[in-house]
């Protein structure tokens, strides 16, 4: 409902417009004393000026005037601006009949003689000035509710039973391409309704107008220009003052709100970049599966399949080349849903996903039904493996990847949809370890995912209790056979296992968020050490640390550092930072710049496993090493194939021209220190010179080593 508004200010403005002045004045006394504020005139043409002049409520005026009767001044107000809203009162001889109809059809509003007491006349003008008050406050009403239905993209239309419109507001005659109120009628509505809409708005209305029944319909208008939009239309039955029934309703376009809540059901249930269902979808879907399959002895699968080394593109292609890959995957993955029209009953073995889901990451789940056998499941994995490994096109390049599977199966593993999920997530983390692999789910893989668990539990123990210590392989300078370095490796004196190696714990640290705190005492312990055999074995010496990538997001690499020199004592130049090209994978400017800085410091940093991540010249022109160390699987290959040796080759002169260091790592073999010697790289390190030993071990092993090059010498 909508209140009346008060009038800001109350005093009314009468004009007066008279040739007589004795009149004039009489008629302006009377006014006056009544509490009008009155300005008079004393012909239309001046009246005409004074209502251009102000704001004029009333007018009262003579007909027979000189310049411009009363009649041709009453036109000339109709049709100026606002000027309908002005009361006219003309005044007339007793016996003009002529004139009043004259005056009536010029548009005044009311008429009395001449002979009038002055004091009936103010009342005259009194119940002029209510009636258009009362007109006043019904026309902002009006425009009132206009506005709110406009706001409310609400309005409303009576009709007859017939489909005839008795009334209809401008807000709907805007949903309904702006045809005027004639042109509206049920008919009109339905001739533009979409037409798989039209026998249900049909049947609901007749259904009830047959009852006289309130009723709610929403269907789908097709506009002019062929724009599509929802309304909702509610009524009501009621009789109009002739006693015919009328339907009101109001209606409403809701295409906004149907869009929201169609977009709130994808987020709820779909993953926004690839447009897969996601994993709640996932769930929910299996569940249904689940309990339809339930009393039938075929098998449902669910496999979560993971890509390999996802990291590694994020890493070295960037965000976008990733959501392209996450992309052109999932519509492969897409080919693998079966056509639902496909018959089962002829067929033994369907092969097709009924369902593939966006869990999250690089990670997705296939749902498969009505398998007959254990190795079909397995089968499918492998097909979505072969679909997979085709190459992708990102940029200008094209990648081939591997995907991990991990399967569990109802009802063999489990009946709940939740458990199954996970099963097969559980068997996935089995799968990822090998690559490329394929695991069932068992008991055993559970007992493993305990176990892991309190490993974390240990873990966090080790921490707190210092078990984490380093042990050191020394590096071999081929220029002079020399030692001159020493790659600090991370070990864990477990109580009970005894010592225990990095591939154990470092991914899981990683995975818990500890590695930042653990890689924290690796730098301390390094450092202490650095700062010992500077002293004791040689002033250059070197020690070389590893990093976690995700060490520069976790802590302050630099504050760390320089924290831990100056603890120890020891100099930024005796250490040597090892890091891995997925360093640069989340903040590659931040990474360079903390590169840069401790690199400023005197400290040498080295690119770790170089080789195996997706390094491009361009990389390592933009990123702040100084060596290189040749990751295991190149030397491996020395002098065992052709490509092997050529390979490491082309990595030695490629760095040299870069200025760069070369150190061969995971060097076992005499041929491959030969080979690398004769090819000036410049140190190497491996199970050949010495395995990865204690402080104390290798302060011995060096004193020996020297011994020894004294004897040969
Ligand atoms: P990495 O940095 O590439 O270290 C070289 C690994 O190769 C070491 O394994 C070393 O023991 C092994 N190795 C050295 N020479 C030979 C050889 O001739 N033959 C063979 N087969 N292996 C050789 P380890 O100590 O088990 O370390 C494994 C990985 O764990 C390291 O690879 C490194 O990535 C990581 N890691 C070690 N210590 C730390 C640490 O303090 N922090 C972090 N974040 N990672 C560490
Ligand atoms: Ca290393
Ligand atoms: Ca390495």
């Amino acid at each position: 409902m909508i209140e009346p508004l008060i009038p800001a200010a109350n005093s009314k403005v009468i004009l007066i417009v008279d040739d007589d002045s004795t009149m004039r004045g009489m008629t302006q006394l009377a006014l006056h004393q009544s509490g009008f504020i009155v300005v008079t005139a004393s012909d239309g043409s001046e009246a005409l000026e004074k209502v251009a002049q102000q704001k004029i409520d009333c007018i009262v005026t003579d007909i027979v005037m000189p310049k411009m009767n009363g009649i041709e001044l009453c036109s000339m107000i109709r049709v100026l601006p606002g000027g309908n809203r002005i009361q006219i009162l003309i005044m007339t001889g007793l016996d003009d009949l002529e004139s009043i109809q004259k005056a009536c059809a010029a548009g005044a509003n009311d008429f009395a003689s001449k002979g009038f007491h002055p004091s009936l006349l103010v009342e005259r003008v009194r119940y002029l000035l209510r009636n258009q008050d009362l007109q006043d406050t019904l026309h902002q009403s009006e425009q009132r509710l206009n506005y709110a239905e406009r706001l409310a993209s609400v309005g409303h239309w009576e009709r007859t039973i017939n489909g005839t419109t008795q009334a209809i507001s401008p807000t709907v005659c805007k949903f309904l391409d702006n045809k005027n109120i004639s042109e509206i009628t049920w008919d009109y509505l339905c001739d533009h309704t979409h037409p798989d809409d039209v026998p249900y708005l049909k049947a609901n209305m007749e259904h009830a107008i047959k009852n006289f029944s309130n009723f709610q319909l929403e269907h789908r208008y097709i506009s002019n220009k062929g724009a599509l939009r929802i309304l909702r239309h509610q009524g009501e039955f009621n009789r109009d003052a002739n006693g015919n029934w009328i339907i009101y309703s109001t209606v409403q376009d809701v295409t906004e709100n149907r869009v929201q809540e169609e977009r709130i059901r994808f987020l709820a249930f779909k993953d926004p970049l690839t447009e897969l269902p996601n994993r709640a979808a996932a769930i929910r879907d299996l569940a249904r599966l689940l309990d339809y399959h339930k009393d039938d002895n075929s098998l449902v699968a669910v496999l979560a399949i993971c890509l390999d080394d996802f990291n590694r593109i994020t890493g070295s292609l960037g965000q976008d080349a990733s959501d392209t890959v996450l992309k052109a995957v999932s519509d492969i993955l897409r080919k693998q849903i079966r056509d639902p029209l496909q018959d089962l009953t002829n067929n033994d073995d369907p092969k097709e996903a009924l369902l593939i889901a966006h869990s999250e990451g690089e990670k997705f789940i296939c749902i498969v039904n009505h398998l007959k056998f254990t190795e079909a499941a397995s089968a499918i994995a492998k097909r979505i493996q072969r679909a997979i490994s085709a190459p992708i096109k990102v940029a200008d390049m094209e990648l081939q990847l591997t995907a991990s599977i991990g399967i569990s199966l109802c009802p063999n593993d489990t009946q709940d949809a939740h458990q199954l999920l996970d099963n097969a997530f559980t068997a996935l983390l089995h799968a990822c370890d090998h690559k490329n692999a394929c695991q069932l789910f068992s008991d055993d893989l559970n007992h493993a995912a305990r176990q892991r668990l309190s490993l974390e539990v240990e873990l966090v123990r080790a921490m707190e209790n210092q078990e984490f210590e380093l042990f050191y392989q020394p590096r071999l300078n081929l220029s002079d056979n020399s030692i001159r370095g020493a790659e600090a490796l991370v070990r864990w004196r477990h109580p009970q296992r005894g010592i225990i190696g990095p591939s154990e714990f470092i991914l899981l640290l990683e995975e818990m968020g500890l590695i930042g705190k653990v890689g924290n005492q690796v730098i301390n312990m390094a450092a202490q050490q650095a700062a010992l055999w500077q002293r004791t074995i040689d002033p250059d010496f070197r020690v070389s640390f590893n990093v976690s990538p995700l060490q520069f997001g976790l802590v302050d690499l630099v504050t760390e550092i320089d924290a831990a020199v100056k603890r120890t004592g020891a100099q930024h130049t005796n250490l040597e930072m090892e890091v891995t090209e997925s360093a640069l994978m989340s903040d590659p400017e931040q990474v360079i710049s903390i590169l840069r800085a401790l690199r400023n410091r005197g400290l040498r940093i080295a690119m770790d496993d170089f080789g195996t991540g997706f390094s491009s010249l361009g990389m390592l022109r933009d990123m702040p090493v100084d060596i290189l160390k040749i990751d295991r699987s190149f030397v491996k290959d020395i002098g065992v194939t052709a490509t092997g040796s050529a390979m490491v080759n082309a990595i030695l002169v490629m760095a040299r021209a870069l200025n760069l260091k070369c150190v061969a790592e995971g060097v076992e073999m005499d041929t491959q220190l030969h080979f690398l010697t004769h090819n000036h790289c410049n140190e190497a390190q491996g199970y050949l010179l010495a395995k990865p030993m204690t402080a104390q071990h290798l302060e011995h092993w060096i004193k020996q080593w020297r011994q020894e090059k004294i004897n040969a010498a």
